[in-house]
C-alpha cells in the first residue's frame, strides 16, 4: 500500500483501488494536488481491509481487479460502510450491467478520464449534504411520515416500521429531497441538481439506479409503490402511486 500526502487532510480522504500501479499513482497525484489525502491499494482484498482501517470519505474503485473484482468489493464495502463509492470502468456499456446489478455505487466514471473530470467528480460527492450545509437547513424540522416510513431530515435518519433502514448517502439524500416535497413530481435532472449538485454531468439513469435500490430497501414494489412513485413522463415523487 502506498500512502501519499497523509500529513494533512484538508479536502477529504480518498482511497484509490486500482491494479494498474502507474494509473493509481497518477490518480493519487491529481487528487493530492487538489488537496485530498490519498492512499492506494491494488487488489480487491486489500481494498475491503483498507476501507475498514482508513475510513475514507470516497473510494475510487476500479472494476477490473485481479482476485476479488470491483463489484464484489463494492458489495462488501456496503455491508459495513456508507462512504461514497465511485466506480471506474473501461467500457461505457458496462454501466448498464452495473445498473442491473445494483451494487450500491454512488457514481460511475468511464476510463480514460481526465484529471479535471476526476477531481470534479470527487469534489462533487464531497460537497453533498452529508457534510455540507444542507443538512443544517433541516435543523429542528420534524420527521416526515409516510405510512410505516419515517424520514427525519434533521437527524438524517430513515426508519421503516421503527427499524433503521441502511441507506447509502445518495439513497438517503434522494429520499429526503423527495420526502420534503411530497406534492412535487421531480424530474431526474431536478433530483440530480438537489442530490449531486447542478455541476454534475453524467447519465441521468443514475437516478433510476438509486431509486431501484431505495425501493428494494424499503420493500417498495415499483408497480404499486407506497413510497417512491414513478410519475410517467416526469420522474418520481414521494407517496403512494
Ligand atoms: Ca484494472
Amino acid at each position: 500500500m502506498t500512502t501519499v500526502n497523509s500529513s494533512g487532510s484538508a479536502a477529504g480522504r480518498v482511497l484509490i483501488v486500482e491494479d494498474e500501479r502507474a494509473l493509481a499513482t497518477m490518480i493519487a497525484a491529481y487528487l493530492s494536488r487538489a488537496g485530498f489525502e490519498t492512499s492506494a491499494v491494488h487488489t480487491g482484498g486489500e481494498a475491503v481491509a483498507a476501507v475498514r482501517d482508513q475510513l475514507p470519505d470516497v473510494v475510487i474503485l476500479d472494476l477490473g481487479l485481479p482476485g476479488v473484482d470491483g463489484i464484489e468489493v463494492c458489495r462488501q464495502i456496503r455491508t459495513f460502510s456508507d462512504c461514497y463509492v465511485l466506480i471506474a470502468t473501461a467500457r461505457k456499456g458496462e454501466i448498464d450491467t452495473l445498473i442491473g446489478l445494483s451494487v450500491g455505487a454512488d457514481d460511475y466514471i468511464v476510463k480514460p478520464f481526465s484529471a479535471r473530470e476526476l477531481v470534479a467528480r470527487v469534489q462533487t460527492v464531497l460537497r453533498r449534504p452529508r457534510t455540507g450545509k444542507r443538512a443544517d437547513d433541516h435543523a429542528g424540522e420534524p420527521a416526515l411520515v409516510f405510512g410505516e416510513l419515517s424520514v427525519d431530515p434533521a437527524g438524517r435518519q430513515v426508519q421503516l416500521a421503527g427499524a433503521a433502514v441502511p441507506l447509502t448517502p445518495t439513497e438517503r439524500e434522494m429520499l429526503i429531497v423527495l420526502a420534503a416535497r411530497p406534492a412535487l413530481a421531480f424530474t431526474r435532472r431536478q433530483l440530480i441538481d438537489a442530490v449531486w449538485g447542478s455541476e454534475w454531468v453524467g447519465d441521468e439513469r443514475m437516478v433510476d439506479v438509486h431509486v431501484a435500490n431505495l425501493r428494494k430497501k424499503l420493500g417498495d414494489d415499483p408497480a404499486s409503490a407506497r413510497y417512491v412513485t414513478t410519475v410517467r413522463g416526469v420522474g418520481y415523487r414521494m407517496g403512494q402511486g
